[in-house]
């Protein structure tokens, strides 16, 4: 059967993609180090656990509204009250059934066809799409060297149909944490230009060392009035498959987002919502000590990738790691580097085209040290018989 050019063209997510094909072949016997997805490998909180289990046994199983139960919704204003520093009401909060769930719902209720919207690279690998199939035209700002933003080039790209500004700190796939002035040059520009911001924060929670996340939200009230905060429970809370997630933004257009929704979706799923609302209330300790794991298994990846020559930025978030491989690609650039890697060692990566930057490759580091030392030594093997083109760093 024929699908519709809008559907028909929309590619299956790079990184689900990968993360199936190397599950699929560790479940035929394949000796396969899978670095590919980006998902806490730690149980959610007990919290959460035990108000899901509580749900489903008191039966409160049933339709939500749209935009999420009353108590939840005030739960997530009050989290974000106090962790954006600014008051966030309960009607200004829609629950959604995950963060991308609220991305996709925030573009599709602010989108005309035809407007361009700037996408920062390197960028998510849904950002792109969901940006495509609501109409728009995504503007890709290449980033500075060391994949931070880069202002100047930023302001250049705005034209008269530019609308729009999608950021994601910490950022998938590099790690970058915006500084606040970064933050707030960005939503300066955002003024000047009439564009709306939507911010991904779902990484918010994961950051190491320096400073807290900014969000643009918290700059003044003029900034927060064309602000889209997207968030939710995947990240910081280890429970991507329970699917739930929120947008935080002024009244009308949180009320589209749920009236969007109640004809799409219905309402987010109850038993993922009563887990939610058991984190948000009580700041499950799990989410401290997975923090500091990670930043020990970031602290192995990046001198391991840095040991085998690759140069490789510290990633101040999230869980991933970006290092620069130029020096390794032959003509099919990092997918081609990515497929060889698979086929020759058993080590799965993203390959950087998947988030528009093809001289870089993503490892997530959301899986155990020995299994980061495992996909060292096979990097190492793999390096070692390819031959490197230039110096290290000339290329991006
Ligand atoms: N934004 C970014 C940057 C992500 O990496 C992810 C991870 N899938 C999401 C949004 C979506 O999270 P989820 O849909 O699991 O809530
Ligand atoms: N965000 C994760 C990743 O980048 C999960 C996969 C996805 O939703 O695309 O690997």
């Amino acid at each position: 059967m024929r699908t519709n050019s809008r559907v028909g063209s929309i590619a299956l997510s790079t990184t689900i993609a990968l993360d199936t094909r190397a599950k699929d072949l560790i479940a035929a016997g394949r000796d396969v180090v899978n670095m590919s997805v980006g998902e806490p490998d730690f149980p959610a909180p007990m919290a959460a656990q035990d108000a899901a289990v509580a749900a489903v046994r008191a039966g409160r199983v049933r339709y939500t509204a749209a935009e999420g139960t009353t108590s939840l919704r005030k739960a997530i204003a009050e989290h974000v009250s106090q962790t954006r520093g600014v008051a966030y009401a309960p009607a200004e909060i829609t629950v959604c059934h995950s963060a991308k769930h609220a991305l996709s719902g925030a573009i599709l209720a602010l989108v005309e066809p035809g407007d361009e919207v700037v996408c920062l690279l390197p960028a998510w690998v849904s950002y792109v799409e969901i940006l495509r199939y609501s109409g728009a035209r995504p503007v890709e700002i290449p980033s500075r060297r060391d994949l931070g933003p880069d202002l100047a080039a930023i302001e250049r790209a705005i034209g008269p149909r530019t609308r729009g500004i999608l950021l994601n700190s910490p950022n998938n796939p590099s790690g970058y944490v915006m500084s606040e002035s970064e933050v707030r040059a960005i939503a300066a520009l955002a003024e000047r230009h009439d564009l709306w911001i939507v911010t991904d924060e779902i990484y918010r929670r994961l950051v190491y060392g320096g400073a807290p996340n900014f969000s643009p939200a918290s700059i003044s009230p003029a900034v927060r009035a064309r602000t889209v905060i997207v968030d939710g429970a995947s990240k910081a809370f280890a429970m991507t498959g329970y699917r739930i997630g929120y947008v935080a933004a002024p009244e009308e257009l949180a009320a589209a987002v749920g009236r969007l929704h109640s004809q799409l979706t219905g309402c987010p799923n109850a038993v993922s919502q009563a887990a939610f609302e058991a984190c948000l209330k009580v700041e499950p300790p799990e989410v401290q000590r997975m923090c500091e794991e990670f930043q020990r298994r970031r602290d192995v990846l990046v001198a391991g990738l840095r040991s085998l020559g690759l140069p490789c930025e510290l990633p101040r978030g999230a869980f991933y790691a970006f290092p620069d491989v130029a020096r390794f690609l032959d003509a099919r650039g990092s997918a081609g580097f990515c497929e060889d890697l698979l086929e020759e060692v058993g080590l799965a990566l993203v390959p950087g085209s998947a988030f528009g930057v093809d001289a870089h490759v993503r490892l997530s580091y959301a899986t155990s040290i020995a299994t980061i030392e495992q996909a060292l030594e096979r990097l190492g093997r793999f390096l070692a018989k390819r031959n490197p083109r230039a110096p290290a760093g000339t290329a991006r």
